[in-house]
């Protein structure tokens, strides 16, 4: 058999990720997660988009504006502003969010 062409290993090491974040796509799974990091605060959130409906639970809750929707899905564009305060992962309705702070 073929080897794939990407782990999820792989991809994870792969990416570097800015403030657009980077999506990593498991192995023909359907999952599809978002992950940003800030390098200066040391932390990560992971945004999993087939979870994710789009309600804005986290734009609104969150007290820095970490957070925007982009095509009907959330972004964290503004990692570095976090204060690691949670709220976000408490207000999302569907567990979408990760943060390793949280
Ligand atoms: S932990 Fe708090 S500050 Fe950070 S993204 Fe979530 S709601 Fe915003
Ligand atoms: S609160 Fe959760 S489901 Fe709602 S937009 Fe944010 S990540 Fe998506």
């Amino acid at each position: 058999m073929k080897a794939r062409p990407h782990s999820v290993d792989t991809l994870h090491k792969a990416r570097k990720t800015n403030n657009s974040g980077t999506r990593i796509r498991p192995n023909g799974g359907n999952l599809t997660v978002k992950k940003y990091e800030s390098d200066a605060l040391g932390f990560t959130i992971e945004i999993d988009y087939d979870k994710c409906i789009g309600a804005g639970e986290c734009v609104d809750v969150c007290p820095t504006e970490v957070y925007e929707l982009v095509d009907g899905k959330s972004a964290a564009p503004n990692i570095d502003e976090c204060i690691e305060c949670c709220a976000c992962v408490e207000a999302c309705p569907t567990q979408a969010i990760k943060h390793t702070s949280c």
